[in-house]
């Protein structure tokens, strides 16, 4: 029995803690030209600062528009990174306005351009993470879903990041004077907040921290800052995996039967197990709350 005792103290003295583990993702590449960068400058940073912060698989969520493979140069460097490509729609619609016929065209559009990607996976992530307006909408863009052998590209973590690059990029163009230090820990601030907010929600309703999906979009800021994120991440004992991996986990499998989707699947699941919409939604989720922190930390009147 002492024996025993002494090989567990001795397990558990050696076992490392489990670390939290995240994966990365981007959607809506490839993202216009702004202000900021170049849409060609943006990827090129983006690959060079996952490389650096040792990212090996992140996952891009990708709408073609229209437009074939060959044209798409940007996402052939994405994966010729190693990151893996994915289907956002080729229109990025939100399906609470069309049919779920109409929308699954959509999505077999961006798949038929999509699909040669050496590291393309049938994973579809639904625009502004919309699932349509009625549980039948609903119920049948998951079978056709299913019918063309697609997997859900869920998100766990939702956050506003879209909405503070677009501040930054209007204070620009505007030419107002940004700090660029100030909105570099506003954005990581938001999003470590965010991260820990549905991990949070996540114990309290599986009893456990899954492995994590990062929302994030193909955006100015993830290319100037994601090496700062990934850092204070890592500073919080959180592993960042690849997305491979993140889906791996058992929440995949379940489909939340809830309208309560627009805040990523833990948040989803955790309403469907009786916690309300006001308690699933992070403050900093609210573009008044960003306006107003933006407008006290990171624009500067000019000297
Ligand atoms: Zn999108």
């Amino acid at each position: 029995m002492i024996r025993l005792i002494f090989a567990v103290v001795l397990a558990l003295a050696v076992a490392p803690a489990t670390a939290r583990e995240i994966a990365i993702t981007f959607d809506d590449a490839p993202t216009n030209d702004t202000a900021t960068f170049t849409g060609e400058e943006r990827t090129k940073r983006l690959i060079a600062a996952l490389k650096a912060a040792g990212i090996e698989q992140a996952a891009f969520f990708c709408v073609p528009r229209g437009r074939p493979a060959a044209e798409l140069t940007r996402l052939n460097a994405y994966a010729a990174a190693g990151h893996i490509i994915a289907n956002h729609s080729d229109t990025h619609r939100n399906l609470r306005s069309l049919p779920a016929d109409e929308y699954l065209a959509d999505i077999v559009a961006a798949d038929a351009a999509l699909k040669s990607f050496a590291t393309f996976r049938p994973w579809f992530r639904f625009p502004f993470l919309a699932e349509g307006d009625t549980r039948e909408k609903r119920e049948a863009v998951r079978a056709g879903l299913r019918a063309m052998n697609y997997k859900q590209g869920y998100v766990t973590v939702d956050n506003y990041d879209w909405y503070l690059n677009t501040l930054a990029n209007n204070a620009r163009t505007t030419g107002q004077v940004v700090d660029e230090a100030a909105l570099r820990d506003l954005y990581v601030e938001t999003l470590i907040k965010a991260v820990e907010f549905y991990d949070a929600i996540a114990v309290k309703t599986l009893g456990r921290s899954p492995r994590h999906v990062l929302l994030l979009h193909e955006n100015d800021l993830a290319a100037l800052y994601i090496a700062d994120l990934v850092g204070e991440l890592r500073k919080r004992g959180w592993k960042i995996i690849g997305a491979d991996l993140a889906y791996a986990d058992p929440i995949a499998d379940i489909m939340p039967d809830t309208q309560f989707l627009n805040q990523g699947r833990v948040a989803a699941i955790a309403h469907t197990k009786g916690m309300k919409p006001i308690e699933l939604v992070h403050e900093e989720e609210d573009e008044a709350v960003l306006d107003g922190l933006f407008a006290a930390r990171v624009v500067r009147t000019k000297p």
